[in-house]
């Protein structure tokens, strides 16, 4: 029970978006159960327990319910002394002091290794190994643009985990990590408080800085002038910066012109929205990493009904996992359909055998009768075993009424068929594409 609901810290993750702040309190908590309309956890001991309700039980409310879609959960934590891995942990780390110096600040998770390559982010994530391999020598700044969900934060953990690791950065003190938005608060505390020397001392005198999303500070003067001069001090001195954005320098409105062309300066490098291969090798990469066997029809399927945003394509992948570890049921295309139902746009057209027999021929030019008799010439195998493959993924029948339709074979015939283009689809991409075109067709 409990493997299928740890998604949610995913979530919390990613919400709280602290690394520190969720390896202290989140991750030891256990997610115990799931009834009524009740989230069961369990946490080491009373001081967490009065630590989470306080700073975390709406965080964990509103995540747990996104994951379950569940309106109004309820939140029951019960402590668990057994699991008691705080106590290791200690002494109590409190997350305002969790940004000491030492403590890798990247998301583990989020390194090159992770990230899979396609045609819309070579181009990034190439230059962003070179900037990791060696910071402020290759393209300085470096400036990566692209919407929402491509990839533009797991590349920055990246650089930041690279360069860690290959000690191109000797201490996670060197890199300077942050968002527009955190800047910017930096930048208006630092005013208020009378802080400017603290500030400058941290963002000067870095070795790497990156900041995550900078269109955040469009339009807010005096942040964009602070950055002005941090990157100037940066720059001079031959340290690395390296900057996401949601859009284009030239596109960004309310933003000095000075800063644009420093910008400019370096190399840009944009993230496209990933085509279906890229999709599909990231659910592949993603359910292998979780040890589970996705097959490619099932990832096929959960990436042509999706946008281009990776992290809800992960999100149903969890989601796909989740129900499944509860339920024991396998990954099937009528199952996903069931739990996906709703969240993708997915027609709840029933398929039957017929339909796929017509799109099918239609698309490789020959007759209905030609996959239903028994003739072995070549322009009627491929498609027959296409017809055969897609009856079965997409339609609730067994092989031997499979084998019935198409003029009463065997159904180790429909077998054959079956793992002839499961081993075809492994290797080549114009095949997923041609599966893909024929099913938009059929579910059209
Ligand atoms: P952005 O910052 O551009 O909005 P993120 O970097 O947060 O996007 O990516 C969203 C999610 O998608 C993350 O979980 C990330 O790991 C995943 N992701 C994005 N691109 C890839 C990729 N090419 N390979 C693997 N995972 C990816
Ligand atoms: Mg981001």
């Amino acid at each position: 029970m409990e493997e299928g609901l740890t998604p949610i810290k995913q979530i919390i993750r990613e919400e709280i978006h602290d690394e520190g702040a969720y390896k202290t309190w989140i991750e030891p908590i256990a997610f115990r159960e799931f009834t009524g309309n009740t989230v069961h956890l369990s946490v080491p001991n009373r001081f967490f327990k009065d630590w989470i309700l306080e700073h975390y039980k709406e965080t964990i409310q509103v995540c747990a319910s996104r994951f379950l879609r569940s309106e109004d959960l309820d939140i029951r934590i019960f402590i668990d002394e057994k699991s008691d891995s705080f106590k290791k942990s200690s002494p109590v780390r409190l997350p305002d002091q969790s940004t000491t110096t030492g403590v890798n600040p990247f998301n583990t998770a989020y390194t090159f290794e992770t990230f899979v390559i396609g045609k819309n982010n070579q181009f990034a994530q190439a230059a962003c190994q070179a900037v990791a391999a060696s910071p402020g020598k290759t393209y300085n700044p470096l400036f990566i643009y692209g919407g929402v969900g491509l990839g533009k934060t797991h590349l920055l953990n990246a650089i930041g985990n690279e360069a860690l690791t290959q000690k191109t950065v000797l201490s996670p003190a060197n890199i300077s990590f942050t968002s527009g938005e955190e800047f910017t608060n930096e930048v208006i505390n630092a005013i208020r408080f009378d802080r400017m020397d603290k500030f400058r001392d941290k963002f000067r005198n870095v070795d790497i800085l990156m900041i995550d999303d900078i269109q955040f500070i469009a339009g807010k003067e005096a942040t964009q002038a602070e950055f002005f001069h941090t990157f100037n001090a940066l720059y001079v001195s031959k340290k690395q910066i390296v900057v996401t954005c949601d859009r284009f320098p030239k596109d960004i409105k309310n933003i000095e012109e000075r800063l644009r062309s420093r910008f400019e300066w370096g190399l840009i490098a944009d993230i496209q929205p990933p085509d279906i291969e890229t999709k599909v090798a990231i659910l592949k990469k993603k359910s292998e990493k979780e040890n589970i066997q996705l097959t490619n029809e099932v990832a096929i399927f959960v990436a042509s009904k999706t946008g281009s945003n990776i992290r809800s394509l992960e999100g149903l992948l969890t989601r796909l996992i989740a129900f499944s570890s509860l339920t024991g049921k396998p990954i099937t295309i009528p199952f996903a359909r069931e739990i996906l139902k709703g969240i993708i746009n997915d027609t709840d057209k029933t398929i039957n055998v017929e339909d796929i027999q017509k799109v099918v021929c239609n698309h490789y030019g020959i007759r209905v009768s030609d996959i239903k008799s028994k003739r072995r010439s070549k322009a009627f195998v491929m498609p027959r075993q296409i017809a055969m493959y897609l009856s079965r993924n997409l339609c609730n029948i067994s092989l031997s009424d499979i084998g019935e339709k198409f003029g009463g074979k065997d159904h180790s015939t429909v077998i054959h068929a079956i793992n002839k283009v499961e081993s075809l689809l492994k290797k080549d991409p114009y095949l997923i594409e041609t599966l893909e075109e024929i099913k938009g067709k059929i579910y059209a």
